[in-house]
């Protein structure tokens, strides 16, 4: 299912290297290569996806796991503030073809004290 040509296949399979956050059975976190907040990680099935779409049509079980852990996350390094999106399509800004969902936040959790 997974394959050699989807980047994000080649991260879950640790063959490139990301800045990993956290994983479960089904998911992966890792930080954005080029963050446009002060949090932004991307959470990703570890299986390929094309979108948040065939992800929740083919594997819903995935999918909560994918929110679990990213919302998990988001409890963890922000302060309670956060966004948890997908682009979906490439006339929605959808530049890889492997669902994942941007988590961000311009309110880090120790930038809070
Ligand atoms: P999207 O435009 O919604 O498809 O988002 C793709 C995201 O993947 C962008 O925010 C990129 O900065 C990010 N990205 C692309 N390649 C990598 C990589 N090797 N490691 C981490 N993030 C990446
Ligand atoms: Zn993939």
């Amino acid at each position: 299912m997974n394959n050699q040509d989807c980047i994000f296949c080649r991260i879950a399979s640790k063959d490139i290297q990301a800045n990993l956050v956290e994983e479960t059975e089904h998911s992966l976190a890792f930080w954005d290569i080029s963050p446009r907040q002060p949090i932004h990680i991307l959470v990703i099935p570890k299986r390929h996806h094309a979108n948040i779409l065939e992800l929740t049509i083919n594997a819903p079980d995935e999918l909560v796991d994918l929110m679990r852990l990213g919302t998990r996350i988001a409890s963890e390094k922000s302060s309670g503030s956060f966004r948890l999106s997908f682009n979906t399509g490439a006339e929605a800004g959808q530049t890889v073809f492997h669902a994942h969902g941007h988590l961000t936040s311009r309110t880090p959790k120790d930038q809070l004290a």
